[in-house]
């Protein structure tokens, strides 16, 4: 199997913090289990369709300033999608016991509360139900509203649905970056390859402090880590880009950050969960 791209991505330092920055706390919502093939993780494992359960993550980032929550995907559904969209007929075993909504009325924050959703993309593991949000204005990657069906996967919700435009802006390794509220304690970064409008995000959670949200980039800690194994095509729709996107991911692990992937089993073992936060766990944790 040869070995990730060997010229490592461009660094632009992450702009440093404003005077009277606000921070991001970052908290972990498990919103439901998926089982994923072998053959999903990597290309070396092509036919394998063994399983693994793996979580889908969501995450609440709440303005430690304005108290302003934000989720970043919103994981499974109960109730299955109808037709190709559901997972049903994919054979892949779910178990959601309580979505991203259910589990945060576990804690002090009401899905009601929740004023803004960005979605890493619109496959139908990260979208959740966004009928427990109603207030919240939906954000999606540059690209993705093709992708959009006149019930999936926002079926007449009322608040606005926005696609987003990320301009060139090196942030990190990344190319295109946009400071979503240009308050600088979000940016989108583009993260092209697995799906139409796939975005990641960089949270600053505190001084000099970010933690990278990793959507779909790959599905679980060895790709972005030490494994030289490839990602496969058979789950990403241009493997190619995804691959060069893998390696943005790589260059900001090897610095330090700490990434964090929709469904990277590992994180319930040793972070935090909803309603603690993140923040000193990302701190004890970068170099
Ligand atoms: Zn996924």
């Amino acid at each position: 199997m040869s070995t990730p791209s060997p010229t490592p991505p461009t660094w632009t330092a992450p702009p440093p913090d404003l005077p009277n920055q606000s921070f991001l706390t970052v908290s972990i919502i498990p919103a439901g289990y998926l089982d994923l093939f072998e053959e999903d993780f990597f290309a070396d494992q092509a036919g394998n369709q063994s399983t693994r359960s793996v979580p889908s993550l969501a995450f609440l980032l709440r303005n430690d300033t304005t108290g302003e929550n934000v989720m970043f995907d919103l994981g499974l559904r109960k109730v299955r999608w109808g037709g190709e969209t559901c997972g049903d007929g994919m054979r892949v075993n779910l178990k959601v016991e309580k979505d991203a909504a259910d589990v945060l009325r576990t804690g002090d924050v009401k899905p009601e509360d929740v004023q803004k959703i960005v979605f890493s993309h619109l496959h139908w593991d990260h979208v959740g139900d966004v009928s427990s949000f109603p207030q919240a204005h939906l954000y999606i990657g540059p690209g993705a509203s093709p992708r959009l069906k006149p019930n999936f996967p926002f079926p007449s919700h009322p608040s606005p649905i926005t696609e987003l435009t990320i301009p060139p802006s090196p942030f990190g390794a990344f190319t295109h970056s946009l400071d979503l509220f240009s308050n600088g304690t979000l940016y989108i970064l583009d993260a092209p390859g697995h799906f139409p409008g796939h975005i990641v995000a960089a949270a600053r959670v505190g001084p000099g402090t970010f933690v990278l949200l990793g959507g779909d980039c790959c599905h679980c800690r060895e790709s972005y880590t030490t494994s030289v194994r490839q990602i496969p095509e058979c789950n990403h729709e241009d493997v190619v880009v995804a691959r060069e996107t893998l390696g943005r991911v790589r260059e900001h692990g090897k610095r330090g950050w700490c990434a964090l992937l929709a469904h990277e089993t590992e994180r319930l073992g040793e972070c935090p969960i909803y309603p603690e936060v993140l923040r000193e766990f990302s701190a004890v944790n970068l170099a």
